[in-house]
């Protein structure tokens, strides 16, 4: 664990120095969980959000795009059910006067028995050998059930509790599982209430209730209030999607983890608009392409996986989140939600316009059903550095080994596809070809010019960004007009004429290698 918090910290930093990630007004200390995105960020947070609209837009004939306000008649809020229940519980230590999330303190007592329950199957493992079957271990072994009896009884009471807002029967929960605050150690705790999770502002000059709105805290509602004008204007039939990114606000309660949980983050979602019925074959088709969309990228299986929520939030009659494996544990990337009607049929109450679709098959007006993928953008760019943050030993021009840094972000989305490095500065004629060749490229690609140091520390400082190819011009260049190209991961350099260099790049980093 020990180990893991050192590597979130080193990512942290490491955003820091290299440009990726700064601290919202810095020079004043920052504001707590809100950050910058630097240049190195910026490209690959772009980068990150193309690769999304590409799949879900470019890629697919019945899916279009919006671009909402992030202000909205604040009715909108009031028909999602979002000024009444969208709340967090929350509790407080009185010794360290902590500020806590209830639900992540219980969640986080069963993560303590999953534990336990990991550490029987690796014990277990080692000693019968290849003959060991976990599954059958799993639902046999005595300790084991026990366990699972145990987090099955916590997760049921747990549901209720959020399900009926009963905010003392979580708060009994914690006390009667011992639970500690992690600084003070006690178990002092305040009673758990309900905290609303929206900013709300003043629209122009009229002030109190009748002029208050709120900044979005999440971008699907945009969506919704378009749904018949997006269907009318681009024709589509059922089934058919609407996409949208953009930025979203709440006020958490806790907010510790860096970009992971931040009060202002941007959002990638889709709302898919279905025949009422078919949302299981919907709801499965989503939950596998949505996995794939990851896989793509290079991400490994045991890096991600399915978590079914126990209690379902007010609108869903199904739901499942897509969790990574952070440096801190696995957490929720995205969430796959049925949504039924819920949110259509109550804008249709409140707005009292009619937001039916005609079915020109079957002849009938209805209500659609939504299936809904959403996933943050930030928290993606956490999950895409994580994975790629390595730290190794390489060979160098000496016979030695070198320590690098190296980012292995897929090349696709990569900030900056190509460096272009000539190998020495002070000779002209090398330093006008390596200008001439960069000044082709940028015309296509993302790509830094480089000419101060050494090459091992230029190598080293588009390593520790994640550039995935370097061009060297060196002096065999100005005989034969011919360049090495070296690849980031395997180090291995070949030789191109410099004719060729835009189209390898081109096919290197190309989107058509996530699909
Ligand atoms: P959590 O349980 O972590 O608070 P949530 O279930 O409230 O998340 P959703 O409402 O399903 O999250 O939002 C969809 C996605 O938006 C999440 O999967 C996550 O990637 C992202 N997201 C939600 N809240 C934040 C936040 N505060 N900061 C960054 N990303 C967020």
């Amino acid at each position: 664990m020990a180990q893991q918090d050192d590597l979130f910290k080193k990512i942290s930093s490491h955003c820091k120095e290299y440009g990726f990630i700064f601290q919202s007004s810095e020079i004043y200390d920052g504001l707590s969980a809100t950050y910058d995105y630097g240049p190195n960020g910026v490209l690959l947070k772009n980068n990150i959000k193309k690769y999304w609209w590409t799949a879900m837009v470019q890629m697919h004939e019945n899916i279009v795009g919006v671009d909402a306000a992030i202000f909205m008649h604040p009715t909108t809020w009031k028909a999602s059910g979002h000024v009444d229940a969208f709340n967090d519980p929350m509790i407080d230590n009185k010794d360290s006067k902590k500020r806590y999330r209830a639900d992540h303190l219980i969640e986080g007592y069963i993560e303590k028995i999953e534990k336990k329950i990991n550490k029987e199957v690796t014990k277990a493992k080692k000693r019968f050998g290849d003959s060991f079957d976990e599954e059958q271990f799993k639902t046999t072994n005595p300790r084991v059930l026990a366990n699972q009896e145990k987090i099955n009884a916590i997760n049921e009471r747990f549901a209720k509790a959020m399900t009926d807002s009963d905010m003392d029967d979580m708060k009994a929960q914690i006390e009667e599982l011992g639970i500690v605050c992690p600084v003070s150690g006690t178990k002092n705790w305040t009673d758990v209430r309900q905290f609303n999770l929206m900013f709300s502002t003043q629209l122009g000059a009229v002030s109190g209730e009748s002029g208050k709105i709120y900044l979005r805290p999440e971008t699907a509602q945009g969506i919704f209030v378009n749904f018949l004008n997006v269907q009318k204007t681009t024709r589509q039939k059922l089934p058919f999607g609407i996409a949208q990114i953009g930025k979203a606000f709440r006020n958490e309660i806790v907010a510790r983890q860096f970009i992971f949980r931040m009060r202002e983050f941007e959002q990638m979602e889709m709302q898919f608009f279905i025949k009422p019925g078919t949302q299981m074959e919907w709801y499965n088709y989503w939950k596998e392409t949505r996995l794939k969309w990851h896989l793509a990228l290079g991400h490994q299986q045991d890096e991600l996986r399915y978590h079914d929520h126990e209690a379902l939030a007010h609108y869903a009659d199904a739901a499942l989140d897509i969790e990574f494996k952070f440096p801190f544990g696995f957490k929720e990337l995205e969430g796959i939600h049925s949504r039924t009607d819920f949110d259509l049929a109550s804008h249709e109450k409140y707005s009292g316009k009619n937001l039916k679709y005609f079915d020109p098959e079957t002849q009938e007006s209805y209500v659609p059903y939504v299936l809904e993928t959403s996933i943050g953008c930030d928290r993606m760019f956490l999950a895409v550095l994580s994975h790629a943050y390595t730290e190794e030993e390489v060979p160098n021009a000496k016979g030695g080994m070198d320590k690098r840094v190296v980012l292995k972000i897929h090349p696709a989305i990569a900030p900056i596809k190509v460096a272009v490095l000539p190998i020495v500065k002070n000779k002209p004629e090398m330093v006008e070809k390596a200008r001439a060749i960069f000044n082709d490229l940028r015309f296509d690609f993302d790509c830094q010019y480089d000419e101060k140091d050494g090459i091992g520390r230029r190598y080293r400082r588009q390593d520790a960004i994640g550039t995935p190819y370097c061009i060297t011009i060196d002096f065999d260049t100005l005989e034969d007009d011919t360049v090495t190209i070296r690849d980031r991961d395997t180090l291995a350099q070949e030789r191109i004429s410099i004719s060729e260099i835009s189209k390898v790049v081109a096919e290197k980093t190309s989107m058509r290698q996530l699909f």
